[in-house]
């Protein structure tokens, strides 16, 4: 594409955001959808600098990642409502009238990723392992598309406390065992090095699990998806939710269905 006076301009805030792979995904879209607009890094170390210079700049849109997705919202001029409630943001959409609002497209991501696998949320029972940041935006998400939500995690008062906000129950991880649910979701840093050789649970217990979402996606097929795969369980990556968190930023920035196929390809081949 050709740059020019009225490229509008998008980009990653985070720091660091060297490794993202959403220039790559957003550039090919952007092309795919032959807009003029380009999306670049913009590494910033102060969540409140950061947002000032969306404004100064006149940046049309932006992702915010690690660890500005809580930072960024008090310097905010709305927030939409589920991610007020999940507390963190992952996107900015600068309006017509140069107000920056903030919505959070991560459980988006996990929700189509789910849906996509054929999984019907309204009805769905999901064991959510995790109580982190990704375990609480998903753990939300996954309520607001009617899903009954079973929070399990190492740490038993971070559990508890997330169980407790979501108005759902809890299961110490020694546990889980116990549990029947439709899907199986990791939410946790096992899987991804340096805990790339573990499985956060007994891969004996994934047969009461028809599907199993593990969204660590480096490695892609983790040690808990293999063991999955490997006992007929349905198997959803965590690229899918990477992707569709995208899918939906683009859509929000455009108002345009986006070229999903195309991100695809750039998101699975990075
Ligand atoms: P956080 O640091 O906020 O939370 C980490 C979670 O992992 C906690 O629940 C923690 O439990 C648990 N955990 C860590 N180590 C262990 C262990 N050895 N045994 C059991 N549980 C453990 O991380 P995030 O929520 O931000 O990210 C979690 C994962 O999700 C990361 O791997 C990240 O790459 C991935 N991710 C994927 C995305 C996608 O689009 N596919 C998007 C965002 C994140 P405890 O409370 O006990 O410490």
């Amino acid at each position: 594409m050709t740059i020019d006076g009225t490229t509008g301009v998008y980009g990653i805030i985070g720091w660091p955001v060297g490794h993202s792979r959403s220039p790559a995904m957003h550039n090919a879209a952007f092309a795919a959808a032959g807009l003029n607009k380009v999306y670049v890094p913009l590494p910033a170390r102060d969540a409140g600098a950061a947002v000032a210079a969306v404004r100064a700049l006149g940046i049309c849109g932006a992702s915010v990642t690690i660890p500005h997705k809580e930072g960024v919202l008090a310097h905010l001029d709305e927030v939409e409502p589920v991610a007020a409630r999940i507390g963190a943001v992952n996107t900015l959409v600068v309006d017509g009238r140069g107000r920056i609002v903030g919505h959070n497209t991560d459980w988006i991501g996990a929700n189509r990723a789910l849906a996509e696998a054929g999984v019907d949320l309204g009805s769905a029972t999901v064991l959510l392992l995790g109580a982190g940041g990704s375990a609480r935006a998903i753990g939300f998400g996954l309520l607001a598309a009617g899903a009954r939500v079973v929070v399990a995690n190492r740490s038993e008062d971070r559990g508890r406390r997330l169980a407790a906000e979501l108005g759902c129950a809890f299961l110490p991880l020694a546990e889980v065992g116990r549990c029947e649910a439709d899907v199986l979701l990791n939410a946790t840093a096992v899987g991804m090095a340096p805990l790339d050789h573990l499985s956060p649970v007994p891969e004996s217990v994934l047969e009461r699990f028809p599907t199993v979402f593990d969204i660590v996606y480096a490695p892609r097929r983790t040690r808990l998806l293999a063991a999955a795969a490997a006992r007929g369980c349905r198997c959803v990556e965590g690229l899918a939710m990477l992707l569709y968190q995208g899918v939906a930023q683009f859509e929000l920035w455009t108002g345009r269905p986006a070229p999903v196929g195309v991100m695809r390809e750039v998101v699975f081949s990075g």
